[in-house]
């Protein structure tokens, strides 16, 4: 076999084990069915700025250790993630914050704030899906400016049905600090995503535009272990029924004036509006005056069976499928990671950590550790 490990797809994970893997020395092949890298973290320039292709990518962490590996590959600005929201023509600070109450209430400390929030939570023991747990948090009023519409438009689904770990991401503060991340660590790449690929793959072999699930048999015969990053449902021809995911549809718009929004992401949280969020990339770049800029509008679509899948749909029922699949994965042959291959909502962070301590257990293993085995006595 030519290779020591065949990689499937070239977004982040892939691109974070197959750089493990080449700098322990082994030889790895790296392949993605679209004819471009960077799965889906990539950025292209358009008019001369960084665009987000598949939605904006804010890189943030708490791990040092996470954030000290992908410094080596890229330099990251300061861009500090302070969206707002458009909600029935007014914007508001987001994420809920003490300026946000005040916006909704006239509230101006925290303890006036809290002592509104006690008089409008609806008290839940055990909050079961995401409504409850955020109507026990911030009760009715805010949960309908925020929460509800985007909820429902975002997932297309009652938030009844939704886990609460889906809301549970964002911070709820009794202060003006308006960062949307709680993480010590975050920007952008001053280069891009793409740059940032390009780095992790650097002296990798990469193929471009090639299909493995189209083409198994013989892409199989490269290496012993095959890394794959793409839907694990797929990978198994839905044996056992489909894992859902929720897709996008993106429109790009270039204005000919140097700011659009003035912020990097607007969301629009009423449900009759189609879209999610604006999102303004200059913003990201932490760009000045330009000549132009763009512009994209985000709005979530209904899953088809050919549509990119962006989110999994981590319900009771789907997690359950999605253990059936994983319970019979060939784990010598195979790895399977990453957001599809794990069926996991991850940041970028998330999905490092993953593949580095994927390649931790895989020089652990002892078939794959070049130890010879001891033995038995
Ligand atoms: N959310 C919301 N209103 C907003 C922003 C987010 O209700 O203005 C909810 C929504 O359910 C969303 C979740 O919070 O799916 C997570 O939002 P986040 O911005 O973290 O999502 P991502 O950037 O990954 O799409």
């Amino acid at each position: 076999m030519t290779y020591d490990y065949l990689i499937v797809g070239a977004g982040l994970f892939g691109a974070t084990f197959a750089q493990q893997a080449r700098e322990a020395g082994r030889r790895v092949l790296v392949i993605d069915k679209r004819p471009v890298i960077g799965g889906n973290i990539r950025t292209e320039k358009v008019e001369g700025i960084d665009v987000h292709l598949h939605g904006p990518h804010i890189f943030h962490t708490k791990s040092p250790r996470v954030w000290e590996f992908v410094n080596r590959f890229a330099t990251f600005n300061h861009f500090v993630n302070r969206p707002k929201v458009c909600y029935r023509g007014q914007l508001f600070s987001f994420p809920i914050n003490l300026f946000t109450l005040y916006q909704m209430w006239g509230t101006k400390t925290p303890a006036e704030a809290e002592a509104r929030l006690q008089r409008e939570r609806v008290p839940c023991e055990t909050p079961r899906n995401l409504e409850d747990w955020i109507l026990s948090q911030v009760g009715r009023e805010i949960y309908e400016t925020f929460i509800q519409g985007y909820t429902t438009k975002q997932w297309k689904m009652d938030p009844k049905e939704l886990p609460s770990s889906i809301i549970r991401r964002l911070p709820i503060r009794l202060t003006f600090d308006d960062n949307y991340f709680a993480d010590p660590y975050q920007g952008i790449p001053v280069d891009g995503y793409t740059a940032l690929t390009e780095r992790l793959l650097e002296g990798i072999e990469v193929r471009t535009g090639v299909d493995y699930l189209a083409d198994r048999a013989e892409l199989d015969k490269l290496a012993p272990r095959i890394v794959y990053t793409g839907r694990i449902d797929e990978f198994f021809d839905l044996r056992f029924g489909e894992l859902p995911y929720r897709t996008l549809s993106f429109r790009q718009d270039v204005y000919e004036q140097s700011d659009h929004q003035g912020n990097a992401i607007i969301n629009y949280t009423e449900a009759d509006i189609p879209h999610t969020r604006r999102v303004e990339h200059k913003h990201f770049a932490m760009m000045g005056e330009t000549k132009c800029t763009v512009v994209t509008t985000e709005t979530p679509g209904t899953w088809h069976k050919n549509a990119t899948p962006y989110y999994p749909i981590n319900t009771a029922e789907n997690d359950q499928r999605y253990k059936q699949y994983r319970e019979v994965v060939d784990h010598e042959r195979f790895l399977i990671g990453g957001r599809l291959g794990e069926y996991r909502y991850y940041d970028m962070d998330q999905t490092i950590a993953s593949a580095l301590a994927a390649w931790k257990r895989e020089v652990e293993k002892p078939a794959i550790a070049a130890k010879p085995s001891r033995p038995r006595v």
